[in-house]
């Protein structure tokens, strides 16, 4: 059998409601509705193995195109049929497609599920389970699954546990650690969990070579009219502080779970040009890191 390079490809990069957002006309949104280019789809990663094995991270309501360009990316021809799909938490956007892997879509029967008992629960009330098969974990202890090359292995993280528990993953392959870490709460509360007291000794703890990290809103003055202590994410503001002192040193950094209000979705942005000062990048769909 021919022997590949385990591969993630980034599959999309906004927000939960991603970009443009339903009934908005902001102007990051109405620039994604006028210029494809400028849209970004909800967060989802696909992995592929040394052996050809393809594992989906969130099931994002734009699955279709996610899985046609997770294929291209990996020079295949026909969209991928995921072998299995993992999830970090239930929170809408990063299972709003799920209900594609039924017999009403994809009619999958075999679809191995790795995620924790509390997101697996939720599918189960929402008669969502049919097409999977939950990889069976210490219910003790966050999963870890292992398939040909890659790990996955699951790190709790505080964030607005309403619906489920909500993990980071930990991607790591022969060349690469990388750490998906789309939704959390606060960066101290987030540090506390793990023991330590800046997001750089968290990730040399881990030997990362990229993190894949929330950048949900720029700063607290984003959502005019609604209260934002009711969608705690830490600001891009507060991350680049934390990570200033520590320049040029440690893992690349990508930006993902990008709101549609954030100003890093204009390229042309003075926070962009900020961003790129500091060494970090915004993700975009369809880049491809070698495991
Ligand atoms: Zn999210
Ligand atoms: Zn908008
Ligand atoms: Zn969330």
């Amino acid at each position: 059998m021919e022997t590949l390079t385990a591969t993630l490809t980034i599959l999309g990069t906004a927000q939960d409601g991603g970009i443009p957002q339903a009934g908005c006309g902001c102007p990051n949104c109405s620039a994604a509705f006028e210029d494809p280019e400028k849209s970004r789809f909800p967060v989802s990663l696909g992995v592929r193995d040394n052996s050809g094995g393809m594992h989906l991270i969130e099931v994002s309501r734009a699955l279709p195109e996610q899985l046609k360009i997770w294929a291209n990316a990996c020079g295949l021809d026909k969209p991928v049929r995921p072998d299995s799909v993992l999830l970090t938490h239930a929170h809408l956007g990063h299972i709003e497609g799920i209900g594609q892997f039924g017999k009403e879509a994809m009619g999958c029967t075999d679809v191995t599920l790795v995620s924790s008992d509390s997101v697996a629960s939720i599918l189960t009330t929402r008669n969502l389970m049919q097409p999977f098969s939950k990889v069976q974990t210490d219910s003790l202890k966050p999963p870890i699954f292992e398939k040909d090359g890659v790990r996955f292995e699951f790190i709790p993280v505080p964030h607005r546990d309403d619906v489920s528990d909500t993990h980071a993953i930990l991607i790591s392959g022969e060349k690469s650690r990388v750490l998906f870490l789309p939704d959390h709460d606060d960066w101290d509360e987030t540090l506390g969990s793990v023991g330590y007291s800046n997001p750089r000794d968290w990730f040399g703890s881990m030997n990362l070579t990229h993190v894949l990290l929330d950048a949900t809103f720029w700063n607290g003055e984003e959502l005019p009219g609604r209260d934002m202590t009711k969608v705690p994410h830490p600001t891009v503001e507060d991350t680049l502080s934390r990570l200033k002192e520590f320049e040029n040193e440690g893992p690349e950094i990508i930006l993902i779970h990008l709101n549609h209000t954030n100003p890093l979705n204009n390229s042309n942005s003075a926070q962009s040009q900020a961003i790129e000062a500091a060494g970090l990048t915004v993700g975009k769909r369809a880049w491809s890191i070698e495991m």
